[in-house]
């Protein structure tokens, strides 16, 4: 099945097609659908929806009705209240500024967890999709990925903030796996697999 992808990251239409294949990931752009989401949801939940309704409604007023798919994404430190959380693309921007680079975010996240240590340093990655396969069929998942904050980056795999989520049982950064074992245990590839399940038990 062809799904239009609401993201314009391209590391996470890399890791769709690979965790939801043989389904095709279209980018709007390729299709020449252009769509604004303003994410000022305050749940991973709520940007979801506001990328996957905005881009559902631009892609059917062009005559487009392939099912749409959204990732709200990001990471969680219950030490820092959650941060950076529905912030995690522009944690450390200016309001209305350009996002920094993730080299610059890890950095910065580093910093302002010096002061933490052992339990402190646990995070989770979060990922909610949304998936509408047409109005008023609209399907949810949420899954999370639980490591730690590492205190140096490590690994030059996958993207944002995988050099500093540290795995203590394998003792590597999510930046070190291979792309098949993030795909495995992540956020991203645990609900990529339910809507995978999903559009299968559609079939
Ligand atoms: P979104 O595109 O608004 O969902 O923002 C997601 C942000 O969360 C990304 O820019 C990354 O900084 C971070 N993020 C989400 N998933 C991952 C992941 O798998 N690895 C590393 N960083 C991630």
């Amino acid at each position: 099945m062809d799904i239009l992808l609401a993201t314009g990251n391209a590391h996470k239409k890399m890791e769709l097609d690979r965790i939801l294949y043989p389904h095709r990931m279209i980018l709007p752009k390729e299709l020449g659908i252009t769509y604004e989401a303003i994410e000022n949801g305050s749940t991973y939940l709520e940007n979801a929806f506001i990328k996957a309704r905005a881009l559902r409604k631009a892609a059917k007023a062009q005559g487009v009705t392939l099912p749409v798919l959204a990732d709200d994404s990001g990471l969680s430190v219950p030490a820092l209240q959650g941060a950076p959380g529905v912030y995690s693309a522009r944690y450390g921007s200016q309001e209305g500024g350009p996002e920094l680079a993730s080299e610059e975010r890890n950095a910065l996240l580093l910093s302002n967890m010096n002061h933490l240590e052992g339990l402190d340093r646990e995070a989770f990655f979060v990922c909610c999709m949304v998936l509408i396969l047409e109005d008023y069929r609209e399907f949810t998942v949420q899954e999370t990925f639980p490591g730690r904050i590492a205190t140096s980056p490590a690994g030059c795999g996958g993207f944002g903030y995988d050099p500093i989520f540290f795995l203590e049982q394998e003792a590597v950064t999510v930046a070190e796996l291979q792309d098949e074992e993030k795909d495995k245990r992540s956020h991203r590839g645990l609900a990529g697999q339910r809507i995978h399940a999903l559009l299968e038990s559609l079939a």
